[in-house]
């Protein structure tokens, strides 16, 4: 295995959906940027992962996320050959938010080209291992097929999903006792729509439950939805994993294994049992099965879910967090809450991405400090890439000041986001 010595101002410990914006956000301001993903290519659950709709760029009175996010998105449907979609015309269900899909192809070459045009170093297949300070430096250790790679930098942004560097650093980080069930993503087609009668599938559907022939979870939201709405779907984003926990390789691999084996159960009943299935094939699979919640950073501060709900004003402000609560559960399926008026607008406080005790890291995405209800519904793509662009913006702040990021103004933050695009906040 051969040594490699780098050194960059930022590394970015993770480049899926927050960790992409944060690398092109601070490789745009000029400080050198690295990112270390040990996936195969940008934007993580939202490409890799299958999960290819962003939620959610506007609310009901207009943008809430923009930015680089915003800026990909569009790019990525002009290449595409598709009009950026109205977002005054929302999709026909309950919903004071936008819904937006991407190509994911496409979308993951975007992004790569535009971080290779920020002059973001990328390494693929590394994970970090290993994380030191050593005077006012990282020293962050990745290994890769043949390659260890000893990283030296000023700051971190820990984009990770599962708080992998906050927890090798010892700094403490947060775990519910039952988080929100994983998912396999997969897509059915072929599936003959004009066939299917509603309610003789759900009969077809509560008898195979019955016998066993399915389990709970298969199908994720019986709670919300009749089983058409799985047919209708082609099975995307519709089977739970429970206790799905893949902040380590053994997790990751019994995830992956429990999401094919329910994604094989389900299909050949489909197949099988259902009329206007005969047909039907298994187009797509995501390469693995993701968690929803794993383990978040014990913050400076900590979003409670009345934050939330009741969009909590906070001076240190950094992004908007537009969604509604979105609770995954084994017990029910799935729960949503929406926001009890359409003017509350949620907020990010910096403090809630700086690890309690902590200096020159920074988090965003998935490992906000945030209680479990807060984070059912600040854990949405927009407001994971808002976080990466404003923690980008902190750390090239705190690189070009030769400070730490924790001493950046929330107010300077958001300066310099808003002229990359973002909504001021
Ligand atoms: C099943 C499911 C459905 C969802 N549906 C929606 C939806 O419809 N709309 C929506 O807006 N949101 C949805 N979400 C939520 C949203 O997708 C996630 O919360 C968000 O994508 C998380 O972003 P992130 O940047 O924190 O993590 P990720 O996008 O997962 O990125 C983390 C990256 O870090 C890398 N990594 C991890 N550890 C290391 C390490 N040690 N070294 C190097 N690299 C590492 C990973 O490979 C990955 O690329 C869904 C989530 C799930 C799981």
């Amino acid at each position: 295995m051969k040594t490699i010595n780098e050194t960059v101002d930022v590394v970015i410990a993770g480049g899926g959906t927050a960790g992409h914006i944060a690398a092109i956000q601070a490789g745009r301001l000029g400080v050198k940027t690295s990112v270390i993903e040990a996936g195969t290519m940008l934007g993580g659950t939202m490409t890799a992962g299958g999960v290819y709709m962003p939620n959610h760029f506007f609310n009901t009175k207009g943008a809430v996320v923009q930015g680089i996010p915003w800026e990909l998105y569009a790019k990525s449907k002009q290449i595409e050959g598709l009009p950026v979609p109205d977002h005054r015309k929302r999709r026909p269900m309950e919903t004071p938010g936008y819904y937006s899909y991407i190509n994911v192809p496409i979308y993951a070459a975007l992004a790569e080209e535009e971080a290779l045009k920020a002059d973001v170093v990328l390494h693929y297949h590394e994970f970090i291992a290993e994380i030191q300070a050593v005077g006012d430096w990282w020293e962050i250790i990745s290994f890769g097929r043949g390659v260890k790679r000893v990283t030296k930098a000023k700051e971190i942004i820990d984009c990770s999903g599962d708080s992998d560097a906050v927890r090798i650093l010892g700094l403490k980080v947060l775990k519910s006792k039952v988080s929100q069930p994983g998912t396999l993503q997969y897509k059915i087609e072929g599936i003959e729509h004009e066939q299917i009668w509603k309610e003789e599938v759900q009969k077809i559907y509560e008898e195979a439950m019955e016998s066993g022939i399915l389990q709970k979870g298969d199908w994720a939201y019986p709670n919300l939805e009749p089983f058409q709405y799985y047919l209708a779907h082609g099975g995307h984003n519709a089977t739970h994993i429970y206790d799905a926990d893949t902040s380590d390789a053994d997790g990751q691999t019994r995830a992956n294994i429990e999401g094919k084996e329910r994604m094989l159960r389900i299909f050949k009943f489909v197949r099988e049992s259902i009329p206007g299935c005969e047909r039907a094939t298994l187009k797509m699979m995501a390469p693995y099965a993701l968690a929803r919640e794993t383990y978040h950073t014990l913050g400076e501060y900590m979003i409670e879910g009345e934050d939330f709900l009741k969009a909590t004003d906070f001076e240190d402000k950094v992004c908007n967090a537009f969604n509604y609560i979105d609770m995954h559960s084994q017990e029910t399926g799935c729960e949503v809450q929406f926001l009890e008026s359409e003017d509350l607008l949620p907020k990010v406080p910096f403090r809630a991405l700086i690890p309690k005790d902590s200096r020159r890291i920074t988090v965003a995405g998935r490992n906000v400090s945030a209680s479990r209800v807060a984070f059912a519904g600040i854990r949405a793509q927009c407001t994971c890439m808002a976080m990466g662009q404003a923690m980008g913006a902190a750390a090239a702040l705190a690189v070009q000041r030769g400070v730490a990021s924790r001493e950046i103004d929330s107010r300077d933050i958001v300066a310099v986001t808003v002229e990359h695009g973002a909504v001021p906040v």
